[in-house]
C-alpha cells in the first residue's frame, strides 16, 4: 500500500496519513486535496510510507493531486521543517504561512503557467559609477558567490548601500541565478520598486508583501518557484518564498523590528534568511547604518564578514547634530525657542524642516492634577492616548476607544489636562507658531488610507510642504534634497525604558531621521531637545559613531546577560478572568524548572511570571514568563518537552503563545 504523510494547516504537530490511489503520482512536496473530517483541505506531501499506524478501515484516500502548482522543492521543505522545529509550530502551519491563500483554496480556477522572462524590454537605466568604497564592498561580496558567505554591510545613511545591493544582484542574475531582496515594511516604497524595475528591465520582479491581492500573490509565488522571476522583492514573508535557484539574499535595514512576525509563526525573517543562505551555501548581505547588536557581535566575532561604508556616496556632508538643553530653554507646548528659531530660518530660506516625534496622537496621557489619576486602558493597562480631533482616548495597543471625560473619573475634579506630546499636539503648536507655513503630519493615523502616504511624500518632494511632523514612518528610505533641518522632540523617555532594546531602537531611529537632513547640496542640521544633553547616546548620534554606541550597549547587555549574550523564550498568556493567566504561568514555571534540571550544555534559567508589557490584542489579564540560557543548544533541547507539557495542560480559558527569540520582553 502507498501511504502519503500530508501536512495540513491545523493546530496539531503530526502530519496525517492518507492512502494514495492506484496510478496517482504524489512526490514529496506535492499539493494534494484530502478529506478532513467533514471538510476537504489542501495539504502538502511531506513523507511517504508503505504502511500506517492508522487502521486500514479508517485510512482515507487522497482525493486528487493539485496539478497546476509544482511540488515544493527539497530546499523549501527543509526550510519549513527548520522553522517548524525552531519556532515550535506545526509544519502544516509553517507551510500555510508560506503558501499563498489562493493556492490553498479547495476549489479555484487553475493558475496560468508563469510567464518567462520579459522580451523586448527597454534598455536598463545605468547606475552611477561606484565610488571606491562601494567597489571594495562589491568585490568582497563577489569573492564568495558560491558558498555560505554572510556579510554585514554597515554604512552610514546615504553611503550608497542600495547601489551595492543592486550590483551584487546583477552579478547573480548574470550567472543565471535568482536573488531575494528583503526590505522592512516601511522600506518598500514605490521609488524602490521603480529603481529595481529600471535597473533590470529584462528581469521579471516578483513582489511579496501583505498588501498584494490574492491573485497577485499566487502569481508571484509561482513565478519565483519556476524561476521566471529573477528577483523577489518583499517584506518579511518573502523569506519563505520558493525559488528555482536562489543565489543571493539581501536584507536591507536588517535591524528593523518589522522583520519579526509577532503572531502565529513568530519568526524573525532575518534569522530565517541567514539559515536559508547557510543551507543553500549562498551569500547573504545584511545591510544597515545601525545593525542589530546581534549581527554586530556576529561580525565582531568573525562569523560575518564586516564591510563598512564611511562616507556619503554623493559626497554630501553628514548633518551637524546638536542638543538643545530643555532645562534651560523650556519648551512651550512641546517646542523650545531654539527649535522654533531654527525652523523659522529654514522656512525663510525656502528649505524644508522635519520634526520627529515618536508618538502619534495628541498627548500620550491625560492627567488629573488634583488626584494624580491618569488615563489607562481597562483592557490592557496601557496609557490611553489623547486624540483631540476625534475627542477620544485611544489605546494604541489593543485598539480600545472611549470619549475624553469632561472631569476626572476618579475625583470629579476638572483640572484634567493632556501631558506630553504626540504628533497631533506638535502639529498644533507648529500651526500656531507658523500660520503661513504648509505643514503636513505623517503617522499611522494620517496615512491610514491606502496611497495617502505616497501622495504626501510626493507633495514633500515637489516642494509643496514646508514643515513635516511625524513618527518613524518618516525616518527611513525617503530622500528629500531640500530638507535641511530635523528637530527631535520628546525622545528622552526611551533612555530610561524598562525594555532592554529601547536604547538600541532610539539610536537607530535618530540616526535614520538625522540621515534625512542635508542629502542635497545644502548641509543639514539636527537639533535634539533633551533634559540630558550630555547623554552618551546623543553624543554617539552626533558623531554618527555606531561603533561607540554598540560597544557601550553591548557592555550593558553582557552585564545583564541579555541577548546577544543569552537566548530567550517568552511565554505569554491571557485570560478573560483574573487569576487564570497567572496560575497557568505559575504552573508553566514549575514544569519549566523541573525540565530545566535535566538539560545538558548549560543552565536554563526560569524567571517568575510578571504582568505583561503591552501587546496589541485584547484580554483582561495578561502575563508573561521569561526563560533564558547562555546556550542556544541547551534552550532548544529544553523547548520541545516544555512545549509538550504546556500543550498537555491546554485550558480553553487561557490563550498562550510561545515566542522564541522575542524582540520585546
Ligand atoms: P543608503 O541606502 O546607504 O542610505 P542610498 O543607497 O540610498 O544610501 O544612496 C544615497 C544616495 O546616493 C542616493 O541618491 C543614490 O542614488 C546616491 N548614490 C549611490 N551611489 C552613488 C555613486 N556611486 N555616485 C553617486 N551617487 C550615488
Ligand atoms: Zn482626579
Ligand atoms: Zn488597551
Amino acid at each position: 500500500m502507498n501511504i502519503a504523510r500530508v501536512a495540513l494547516d491545523v493546530p496539531l504537530d503530526e502530519a496525517f496519513d492518507f492512502r494514495v490511489p492506484e496510478g496517482m503520482e504524489t512526490p514529496l512536496g506535492a499539493l494534494v486535496l484530502v478529506p478532513f473530517g467533514r471538510a476537504r483541505k489542501v495539504g502538502v506531501v511531506v513523507g511517504r510510507a508503505r504502511k500506517s499506524a492508522i487502521p486500514q478501515a479508517r485510512l482515507r484516500d487522497i482525493e486528487r493531486r493539485i496539478e497546476d502548482v509544482p511540488p515544493l522543492g527539497a530546499p523549501e521543505l527543509d526550510l519549513y521543517a527548520f522553522c517548524s522545529r525552531y519556532y515550535q509550530r506545526p509544519l502544516g502551519e509553517v507551510i500555510a504561512a508560506a503558501l499563498p491563500p489562493r493556492l490553498r483554496q479547495v476549489s479555484r480556477r487553475a493558475m496560468p503557467p508563469p510567464k518567462a522572462a520579459l522580451t523586448d524590454a527597454p534598455p536598463a537605466t545605468p547606475g552611477p559609477t561606484l565610488i571606491p568604497e562601494q567597489e571594495e564592498a562589491l568585490a568582497r561580496i563577489e569573492a564568495g558567490l558560491d558558498r555560505f558567505h554572510p556579510l554585514l554591510l554597515q554604512g552610514i545613511t546615504g553611503s550608497g548601500k542600495t547601489e551595492v545591493y543592486l550590483r551584487a544582484i546583477a552579478s547573480v542574475l548574470a550567472r543565471g541565478r535568482q536573488a531575494l531582496f528583503l526590505v522592512p515594511e516601511i522600506g518598500l516604497t514605490p521609488q524602490l520598486e521603480g529603481l529595481v524595475r529600471a535597473r533590470f528591465p529584462g528581469t521579471r520582479v516578483a513582489f511579496a508583501h501583505s498588501h498584494l491581492g490574492e491573485g497577485e500573490r499566487a502569481t508571484a509565488w509561482l513565478a519565483a518557484q519556476s524561476g521566471a522571476a529573477g528577483i523577489v522583492l518583499g517584506t518579511r514573508l518573502a523569506v519563505l518564498m520558493p525559488f528555482r535557484d536562489l543565489g543571493l539574499i539581501v536584507v536591507d535595514e536588517e535591524h528593523d523590528p518589522s522583520y519579526k512576525q509577532q503572531e502565529g509563526l513568530r519568526y524573525s525573517a532575518r534569522d530565517v534568511a541567514v539559515r536559508r543562505a547557510q543551507s543553500l551555501a549562498i551569500p547573504i548581505v545584511l545591510g544597515s547604518a545601525t545593525p542589530s547588536l546581534e549581527s554586530w557581535s556576529n561580525a565582531r566575532a568573525g562569523r560575518y564578514e564586516l564591510i563598512t561604508l564611511g562616507a556619503r556616496a554623493t559626497g554630501a556632508k553628514l548633518p551637524r547634530v546638536r542638543t538643545i538643553d530643555t532645562r534651560a530653554d523650556r519648551p512651550k507646548d512641546g517646542l523650545s525657542h531654539g527649535l522654533i528659531d531654527a525652523i523659522s530660518r529654514a522656512t525663510a530660506a525656502g528649505e524644508q524642516s522635519l520634526v520627529f516625534v515618536n508618538r502619534r496622537g495628541f498627548a500620550p496621557v491625560l492627567f488629573c492634577r488634583t488626584c494624580s489619576w491618569h488615563s489607562t486602558c481597562r483592557r490592557c493597562s496601557a496609557n490611553l492616548v489623547v486624540h483631540r480631533g476625534a475627542g477620544e482616548l485611544r489605546c494604541h495597543h489593543c485598539g480600545h476607544r472611549e470619549r475624553v471625560p469632561a472631569a476626572c473619573p476618579n475625583c470629579g475634579g476638572v483640572d484634567v489636562a493632556p501631558v506630553g506630546h504626540g504628533t497631533q499636539r506638535i502639529e498644533e503648536t507648529l500651526r500656531e507658531a507658523f500660520p503661513a507655513a504648509r505643514i503636513a503630519r505623517i503617522d499611522r493615523d494620517s496615512t491610514a488610507r491606502k496611497g495617502s502616504l505616497a501622495g504626501m511624500l510626493d507633495q514633500v518632494r515637489a516642494g509643496d510642504i514646508d514643515i513635516l511632523v511625524g513618527t518613524q514612518m518618516l525616518a527611513k528610505g525617503h530622500d528629500y534634497p531640500n530638507l535641511t533641518l530635523v528637530g527631535v522632540v520628546d525622545s528622552d523617555s526611551a533612555l530610561f525604558s524598562a525594555d532592554f532594546r529601547a536604547a538600541e531602537r532610539l539610536f537607530s531611529q535618530l540616526v535614520q531621521v538625522a540621515g534625512r537632513a542635508g542629502r542635497g547640496e545644502r548641509p543639514g542640521e539636527v537639533l535634539i531637545q533633551t533634559d540630558f544633553p550630555g547623554h552618551p547616546l546623543y553624543a554617539a548620534v552626533a558623531r554618527q559613531d555606531y561603533g561607540a554606541f554598540a560597544q557601550e550597549a553591548l557592555d550593558e547587555r553582557r552585564a545583564a546577560s541579555f541577548p546577544p549574550f543569552s537566548h530567550l523564550l517568552l511565554l505569554r498568556a491571557e485570560s478573560k478572568k483574573a487569576g487564570e493567566a497567572a496560575s497557568f504561568l505559575a504552573s508553566a514555571a514549575r514544569s519549566a524548572r523541573r525540565l530545566a534540571r535535566g538539560v545538558k550544555g548549560g543552565p536554563v534559567e526560569v524567571f517568575d511570571p510578571v504582568p505583561a508589557v503591552l501587546e496589541r490584542k485584547a484580554g483582561f489579564e495578561r502575563a508573561q514568563l521569561l526563560v533564558r540560557s547562555d546556550s542556544r543548544a541547551a534552550l532548544h533541547s529544553f523547548l520541545p518537552a516544555w512545549r509538550e507539557a504546556l500543550s498537555a495542560r491546554e485550558d480553553r480559558r487561557v490563550r498562550w503563545a510561545l515566542d522564541v527569540d522575542p524582540q520585546e520582553v
